[in-house]
C-alpha cells in the first residue's frame, strides 16, 4: 500500500463510522437528533484537529521537547517527525565530531594551512599558519590577506597567479615555502612549510663540501709544486730533493688525517651506523690515551693521568677517538712547560672526562663555535700541529651518541677545561 492509501483508509472508514453513527441516532431519535450528532462529532474532530496543529506549531518553535502521542494520522506524522528528529541528531553529531577531528589533525600538522575566498579574504587557518604568517584567526578572519602578509614577493605572487612555482619568503628569520592551490571554483588554499632547517642543513653541507675542497686543495698544490719541480729540474741536489719529499710526505699525511677525520665524522651523523655498544674498561682507554698524550708532547709537557670514574657502556673506538682529540688538542695548544690533566671522575649527574691545559686559552667568541667544522681559532697554528679543523666536530658527535654534552671553559693566556659529560646510566653494572 502507497503512502496515500495508507492514510485516506483509516480516515474514510473514521467519517463511515460518524455516519454510521449519526444513522443509527437518526433512526432511533429522529433526523433533528442525527443531524446534531453529526455537527457535535464535526467539532469535537475539528477541535482535535486544531489541538494537534497547536502542538506541531509549539513543538517546531522548541524541538528539544518531546512530541504529543497523537490520536489517528497524527499518531503517524508526529511518529515520522520524531524519527526524523532523532536522524538529524544522529547526523548532526557525527559531523560535529568528524569537525572536531579535522579541527586536531589542522592542529597537530607542521605546515601552514589557510583558506581564503577568490577577494582574498582570510576564512580560516589552522595553528602552524597562524605562527608562519603572524596571523590570529580570531582576530584576522574575515580580512584580507595581503593586508595582514604584507610582504612584497607575497603580494606579486597571488597577483600575477602564478602558482605553478611555490614562492620562498623570509618571515621573522624564519625561511617558508608557500603553495597556493585553488580550489571550489572560488577558494584558495594556501601551505607553507618551514623550511629553515632544510636549508640549514643544506648551506652546512654546501659549506662542507666548499672547505673540505679547500682544505685538499691546499696539501695537493704544495705536493704538484714539487712534483714539477724534480720534473723541470732532474738535476737537483740531493739534499733539496730529500727536504721536497719530506715535504710533499708531511702534506700527503696531512691529506690522509684530513680524509680519515672526515669519513669519521660522515660515518658518526650516519643514522645507518648505529653505535657498537659494549663495555669499556675506561682505565686501559684512558692509559692509551695519556701514552698518546706523552708521545705527543714529546717531553715537553707534564702530562697527568687521575682516573677514579667507574666503566661505562658505550663504544670504545668512539670514545678513544674523542678522548684522544681533547688531549692531543690541549698538548697541541699548550707551550713547552705547560701541564696537561686528564681526569676520569664519577659526578652527581654521571661520570664525566675532563682535560686541564695550562696553554693558550680560547677568547669567549669563539667558544661556541669550536665545536663547528672546519672551524679554528688561529688556523696556523692549528696547520702547524697537524690539525684537520674537525676533532672538536668529532668529540660533539660522539658525545651525542652517547647521550652526553661537551662542556668548555677557558681564559686566553691560561688555559682550558674540556669537559665531556655523560649521563648516568652509561655506568656499566658491576656484575
Ligand atoms: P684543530 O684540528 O684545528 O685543532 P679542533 O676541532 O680539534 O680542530 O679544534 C678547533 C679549534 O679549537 C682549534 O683550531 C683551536 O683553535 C681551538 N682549540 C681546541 N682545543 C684547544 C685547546 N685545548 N686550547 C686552545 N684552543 C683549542
Amino acid at each position: 500500500m502507497n503512502r496515500g492509501t495508507l492514510f485516506w483508509t483509516p480516515a474514510v472508514l473514521r467519517i463511515l463510522v460518524l455516519f454510521s453513527i449519526a444513522g443509527a441516532i437518526g433512526f432511533f431519535f429522529g433526523e433533528r437528533a442525527a443531524l446534531l450528532a453529526a455537527i457535535a462529532a464535526l467539532i469535537a474532530s475539528l477541535v482535535m484537529q486544531l489541538r494537534y496543529l497547536e502542538h506541531l506549531s509549539l513543538w517546531l518553535d522548541a524541538p528539544e521537547q518531546r512530541l504529543p502521542d497523537g490520536w489517528g494520522a497524527w499518531s503517524e506524522i508526529f511518529a515520522r517527525l520524531y524519527r526524523l528528529r532523532r536522524e538529524d541528531e544522529k547526523i548532526r553529531a557525527e559531523l560535529a565530531e568528524w569537525l572536531a577531528r579535522f579541527r586536531e589533525a589542522m592542529a597537530q600538522l607542521p605546515d601552514g594551512v589557510a583558506i581564503i575566498d577568490d577577494v582574498l579574504f582570510l576564512e580560516w587557518c589552522n595553528p602552524a599558519a597562524e605562527k608562519h604568517l603572524g596571523l590570529d584567526l580570531a582576530r584576522d578572519q574575515g580580512m584580507r590577506i595581503t593586508n595582514l602578509v604584507r610582504h612584497p614577493h607575497f603580494i606579486d605572487y597571488l597577483m600575477l597567479a602564478r602558482f605553478e612555482k611555490p614562492l620562498e619568503l623570509e618571515i621573522n628569520e624564519r625561511r617558508y615555502q608557500m603553495h597556493l592551490i585553488p580550489f571550489q571554483s572560488k577558494r584558495r588554499i594556501l601551505v607553507t612549510h618551514d623550511v629553515t632547517q632544510v636549508e640549514l642543513i643544506d648551506r652546512m653541507r654546501r659549506d662542507f663540501i666548499a672547505n673540505a675542497s679547500h682544505e685538499l686543495r691546499t696539501p695537493l698544490t704544495v705536493i704538484n709544486g714539487f712534483l714539477e719541480l724534480a720534473v723541470h729540474d732532474p738535476d737537483m741536489p740531493e739534499d733539496a730533493r730529500r727536504r721536497h719529499l719530506s715535504l710533499m710526505l708531511e702534506q700527503g699525511r696531512r691529506m690522509q688525517d684530513l680524509i680519515e677525520d672526515m669519513l669519521s665524522l660522515t660515518k658518526l651523523e650516519t643514522l645507518e651506523f648505529p653505535l657498537q655498544v659494549g663495555t669499556v674498561n675506561m682505565v686501559a682507554l684512558l692509559e692509551d690515551v695519556r701514552d698518546n698524550a706523552v708521545a705527543l708532547s714529546a717531553g715537553h709537557h707534564e702530562v697527568k693521568l687521575i682516573a677514579s670514574g667507574p666503566d661505562i657502556r658505550g663504544s670504545t673506538d668512539e670514545l678513544r677517538s674523542a678522548f684522544l682529540n681533547l688531549a692531543t688538542n690541549a698538548v697541541r695548544y699548550t707551550p713547552e712547560g705547560g701541564t696537561v690533566t686528564l681526569e676520569w671522575k664519577n659526578t652527581d649527574t654521571g661520570p664525566e672526562f675532563s682535560v686541564t691545559d695550562t696553554g693558550i686559552g680560547i677568547a669567549p667568541e669563539h667558544v661556541p663555535r669550536l665545536t663547528e667544522r672546519f672551524y679554528r681559532v688561529d688556523k696556523s697554528r692549528s696547520r702547524e700541529t697537524r690539525g684537520t679543523g674537525l676533532g672538536l666536530a668529532i668529540v660533539k658527535h660522539v658525545m651525542m651518541r652517547h647521550g652526553g654534552v661537551l662542556d668548555i671553559k677557558s681564559t686566553p693566556g691560561r688555559g682550558s677545561v674540556f669537559t665531556a659529560r655523560f649521563p648516568r646510566l652509561v655506568v656499566a653494572s658491576s656484575d
